[in-house]
Parts: C-alpha cells; sequence; structure tokens
C-alpha cells in the first residue's frame, strides 16, 4: 500500500468516480471535486450502452480501447455493487445495429473482416430474435458481447462504494484553476481554499479546455449535445437495443426504453425542444412500429465532451508536467470508465499501462492558446 500518496481529481463525472475508486483500492488517498453534485452532468445523461462493437467505424487503437474495456465492465460493476449495495442493473442481451438499405447494409459487412464478436443476420433471422421489428429492414449485425446498464443507477453504485472506500468528496466546490509551482501542476484553487496533491487529474468532462487555458494550453475539447426521452411502450417488445442511424432504443429493467440521441454542437445549451422529441419518437416507431402507442416518461439533454479526433485524452503531457488527463470520451464514456480507471492507476502508481496510451495523449493536439 502506498497511503502517503495523494490525487485529486477535478470532475465528479463517471471517468473521476471509475478513477478514484479505483486509486483508492490501490492505496492512494483521493480527493474528488465537483462544481455540482455527483455524476449529475454527461453520466446521468447516457443510454448506457456498452458499445465496444456497435459504436466503433474502423479498427485500430480506440477500438481496442473500447473492447479493453468492454471485458473489465461485469466484474467492475459487480465489485462496486458489493461494495454499495446498489445494482447498476447490468443487462447482457446484446445489440443490433439496423441496416434499412443496400448501402447501410455494404457499410455494416465492410467492418466484418476486423470486428471482433458480430454475425450478419438477415431480415427474417432479426424478427425471429425479435419479432416486434419492422417488416421494412433489410437485416444488419448482432454484437451479443455490447451489454448496457443503467447510467442512473450505475452513479448510485459508484456514489454508495465512493463514500464505502472513504473517498474525500467534494461536492458544489467548483475548481477555479490549477496551482503551478516551479513548472509543475501541483494543486487546484477551489471555492473553499486550495489543495495540493501528489498528482492532479483533469476529470471535467465537456468543461475541461477552461481550466488548461490559463496555464497557456487550449486543449480542443468542445461540448456535444445530445437530447434523449424515456418512453413507455405498452407492453415489454424487445430485450436487445436497437440501434440504427440516427436513433437507438435501449430496453430498461424497470419496462422503460431510452430513445436517443440528438447530436448537436450547440455550446453549453441543455434545452429540450419538441421538435427533437417527435423526431426521436418517429425514428423509434420506424423500428418499432409498437411504440406510435408508447407512453412519453421523461425527456432530458447533456454534454458529450468531445474532441475534433474523437479520441479522448488520457495520459499525461510533456507541456503541463504534473497534470494528468483523463477527459474527451465523447460518445463512450460509460464504457470506457472501467478501463480509464485501471489505465489511470496504474500511471499513478508509476507501473507501465496496459494499453499503449501513446494515440491518446494529449500533446497529440495540445497547442499554446496563442497558437489560434
Ligand atoms: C445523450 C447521451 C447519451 C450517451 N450514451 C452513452 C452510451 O450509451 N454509452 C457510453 O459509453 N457513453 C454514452 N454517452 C457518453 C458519456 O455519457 C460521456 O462520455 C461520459 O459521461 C463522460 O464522462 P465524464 O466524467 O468525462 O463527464 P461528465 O459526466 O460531464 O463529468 C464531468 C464533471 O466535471 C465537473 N466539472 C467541470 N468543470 C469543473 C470545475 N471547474 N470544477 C469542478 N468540477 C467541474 C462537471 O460538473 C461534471 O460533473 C452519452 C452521452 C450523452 C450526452
Amino acid at each position: 500500500m502506498n497511503s502517503k500518496t495523494s490525487a485529486i481529481i477535478v470532475g465528479g463525472g463517471i471517468i473521476g468516480s471509475a478513477i478514484a475508486a479505483d486509486l483508492i483500492r490501490a492505496g492512494i488517498r483521493c480527493t474528488l471535486v465537483e462544481k455540482g453534485a455527483l455524476l449529475q452532468e454527461a453520466s446521468a445523461a447516457a443510454a448506457g450502452m456498452l458499445g465496444a462493437q456497435v459504436e466503433i467505424h474502423r479498427p485500430g487503437a480506440f477500438y481496442e480501447l473500447c473492447r479493453y474495456s468492454q471485458q473489465l465492465y461485469r466484474k467492475w460493476t459487480e465489485e462496486l455493487e458489493e461494495l454499495s449495495g446498489v445494482s447498476p442493473q447490468y443487462i447482457d442481451q446484446g445489440i443490433v445495429r439496423i441496416a434499412w438499405n443496400e448501402e447501410d447494409e455494404n457499410e455494416l459487412r465492410s467492418r466484418l473482416p476486423w470486428i471482433q464478436d458480430a454475425q450478419w443476420l438477415e431480415a427474417n433471422e432479426f424478427r425471429e430474435l425479435e419479432p416486434a421489428l419492422s417488416s421494412h429492414i433489410r437485416g444488419g449485425l448482432h454484437f451479443p458481447m455490447d451489454h448496457q446498464v443503467q447510467p442512473v443507477q450505475l452513479a448510485h453504485t459508484l456514489q454508495a462504494a465512493l463514500r464505502k472506500l472513504g473517498c474525500d468528496i467534494r461536492e458544489w466546490t467548483p475548481v477555479f484553476s490549477l496551482i503551478e509551482r516551479g513548472g509543475r501542476v501541483v494543486g487546484i484553487r477551489t471555492s473553499e481554499g486550495d489543495l495540493y496533491a501528489d498528482h492532479v487529474i483533469l476529470c471535467a468532462g465537456a468543461w475541461s479546455s477552461a481550466l488548461t487555458e490559463p496555464l497557456g494550453l487550449k486543449l480542443p475539447m468542445f461540448p456535444v449535445k445530445g437530447q434523449c426521452i424515456s418512453i413507455r411502450p405498452p407492453a415489454p417488445l424487445i430485450r436487445k437495443t436497437v440501434f440504427t442511424k440516427g436513433c437507438y432504443i435501449v430496453p430498461k429493467k424497470d419496462g422503460t426504453m431510452i430513445v436517443g440521441a440528438t447530436q448537436e454542437e450547440a455550446g453549453f445549451d441543455k434545452r429540450c425542444l419538441v421538435s427533437a422529441v417527435g423526431a426521436l419518437h418517429a425514428k423509434a416507431a420506424a423500428l418499432l412500429p409498437a411504440l406510435e402507442q408508447a407512453e412519453l416518461v421523461s425527456t432530458w439533454a447533456g454534454l458529450r465532451p468531445g474532441t475534433r479526433d474523437e479520441l479522448p485524452f488520457i495520459g499525461n503531457s510533456s507541456k503541463a508536467p504534473g497534470l494528468l488527463f483523463a477527459t474527451g470520451h465523447y460518445r463512450n464514456g460509460i464504457l470506457l470508465a472501467p478501463g480509464t480507471g485501471k489505465l489511470m492507476t496504474q500511471l499513478v502508481l508509476g507501473q507501465s499501462p496496459d494499453r499503449d496510451l501513446a494515440p491518446f495523449a494529449p500533446d497529440r493536439v495540445l497547442a499554446g492558446v496563442d497558437a489560434g
């Protein structure tokens, strides 16, 4: 145990919380600092798909990172559930990705040579698997290893686990700036005063760049708004998550379904528009006609932490010694939480990480603020 080592984590979303839980279990003292309440921003707005296969369009380091995290998921949630007594409602039913036409079919089939766990199904096979699907679908891919959780439940699980683990949680404590001494980041300035630690880890999601700019570093990140609806069908319709271009339907244990999501560069605006709600419902009903009669349960929007190359920032930077980055998880932060937690813990402990982090190094894009 390395109990003298300490870490400050800026941002209490799923990424910061997952890192805190792993660090504490590795014997590191952790302070988790959050400007609002824990796990309320993007992490509570997500649909909960663990879509390492369905979401990724090309082979490479990011696909491998997603699979790495996916393989850790079940054990990670089981351990957190045991600690907290709260279930994250893990469902291992798989995801199907629907092709409507020849173009969709060609695009999906082009993934088969490199994707690990996928199978092409014809329309009739699909309707055997999920009889409520539209008779107009052409076919699609079945990803049996892409599971799901309920993100709001997972938030309760993680929060309760962190409290059990004795994490020093500071909610309603905005971090105003990072403190540098002798060219190293050594602490943070907050609404409640200054805090110092051996490691400072930036997990501030879509807000991360506001904290690097005062150091003279431009982190090219931006919020990508996603509006979602929760609906309740008249009777249970599907067991698997159904995904197609521009829409997914994620059935939950309580009989509701999350239908998502828009993808908008709209600044920090989190309003839900009637037009988006109507469009999401129409796309969902095209997939599952029985949803014409669904009850609207709720609507919400969240801000994905976007990056231009759609890759996260994980690791340290030669331009900001002392600062570790774990941000920019964009559409896949729920999936990537256990993997990011484990990799960051390995970095803090001075171990070589399980995955090569070079493709995710912040230095690939981190520029001086004056660089334009
Ligand atoms: C509609 C939607 C659907 C999604 N569906 C999925 C899905 O199915 N599967 C999946 O894997 N991912 C999904 N995602 C993506 C996923 O939600 C994000 O990638 C993930 O939540 C990012 O986690 P985070 O901790 O980095 O960010 P956040 O959850 O946004 O947390 C960042 C935290 O930092 C805090 N913070 C910021 N600045 C400061 C400061 N100065 N001081 C203190 N605290 C600060 C914020 O208040 C916030 O709580 C979805 C996202 C959206 C919006």
